[in-house]
């Protein structure tokens, strides 16, 4: 998969040229739900133009809150939010931002080409349609329906259309949830891309590679709050100062897709955690041999299976765990 825009001279609408006035700020942000649940707890934010910043935190960290107040799709309890200046509300606001939501949806009896042209008919300045077939690596499904591609090629298309209205400002979250390594790969250099064109990225995401991979600064949160704010390099040597090494030497993370049930999973040797996200579940095991022989025993449809080392999910999980 090839990246893509090749595009040399910045769009006129950049970011880059204007003033060092922040793209997007969350200040003293508090969000409680009507059931009660405090989602923010004053959290402060600022991306600056140009930069890929990383959300980077467990389910139910916040994240999703975080942008969906960034879009004006959600109301502070307390705080204030400002896009570009402004109201995340004004349509202005609006026309200069992308977004791809977690869980995004679309019906299924249109085309990937109508559904791009639709999307690009709302904007003013819409990306031009093959930038974006590239940008998207849409080649070859631009003609099926959208009810009829996989899961992969659905979270293509979502991204083709955050990007149908050539953004200034993209909310990405968790973009490449259930992807392969492959298409995942691909996306992470779309993305870094649309960042050396100009554009402002506020990525969210719970795989610690990609943060890693793509993030000019990584935000950690947990529980509402900020944890930890820095570069990739500080993150994780922050997190591996509080995790001590020796509690990670024989810790590995295993992600696969499997219909094995939560319940299961934790009663296999070895494994601390299970966490499904998608149609992919998340293991920590302290003896991973033993608990992949019997994840294949158990399950014999299993498939994307991976085994990570533990160093950045170690930093992860010093830096969110609880006191
Ligand atoms: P993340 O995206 O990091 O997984 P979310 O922002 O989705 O976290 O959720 C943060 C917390 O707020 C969670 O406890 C979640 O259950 C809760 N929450 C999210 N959306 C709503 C909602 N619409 N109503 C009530 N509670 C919500
Ligand atoms: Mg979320």
């Amino acid at each position: 998969m090839s990246a893509v825009l090749e595009r040399t001279e910045a769009p006129a609408s950049a970011i880059t040229s204007e003033s060092t006035e922040a793209v997007a700020s969350l200040t003293h942000i508090t969000k409680r739900y009507a059931n009660g649940v405090l989602a923010l707890d004053n959290l402060s934010l600022t991306l600056q133009g140009g930069e890929i910043v990383s959300l980077l935190g467990p389910n139910g960290a916040g994240k999703s809150t975080a942008v969906k107040l960034m879009m004006g799709l959600s109301s502070p309890t307390s705080g204030s939010v400002r896009i570009f200046g402004a109201d995340p509300r004004h349509t202005i606001t609006r026309l200069r931002t992308g977004v791809m939501l977690q869980a995004g949806k679309a019906p299924e009896m249109l085309r990937v080409c109508e559904y791009v042209n639709i999307f690009r008919g709302y904007y003013p300045q819409p990306m031009p349609y093959a930038d974006i077939v590239r940008a998207a690596s849409l080649e070859g499904i631009e003609s099926r329906f959208f009810g009829q591609i996989s899961g992969g090629q659905k979270q293509r298309v979502l991204f083709a259309l955050a990007l149908a209205g050539d953004p200034d400002l993209l909310f990405l979250d968790e973009p490449t949830v259930g992807l392969d390594i492959e298409a995942r790969r691909g996306m992470w250099a779309q993305i870094r891309s649309l960042a050396t064109r100009g554009k402002t990225v506020l990525l969210t995401t719970h795989y610690l590679e990609e943060a890693d991979a793509l993030a000019d600064r990584i935000v950690v949160i947990n529980k509402g709050c900020v944890v930890c704010e820095g570069t990739p390099a500080e993150v994780k040597s922050l997190g591996s100062a509080l995790s001590g090494a020796s509690t990670s030497r024989s810790l590995k993370i295993i992600r696969c897709s499997t219909s094995l049930p939560a319940t299961t999973l934790l009663a296999i040797p070895g494994v601390t955690t299970a966490d499904r996200s998608g149609i992919l579940t998340t293991l920590t095991s302290t003896e991973p041999e033993r608990t992949l022989r019997e994840l294949l025993a158990l399950d014999q449809t299993l498939h994307s299976l991976e085994v990570q080392s533990p160093a950045l999910e170690d930093a992860f999980l010093a830096l969110t765990a609880n006191p």
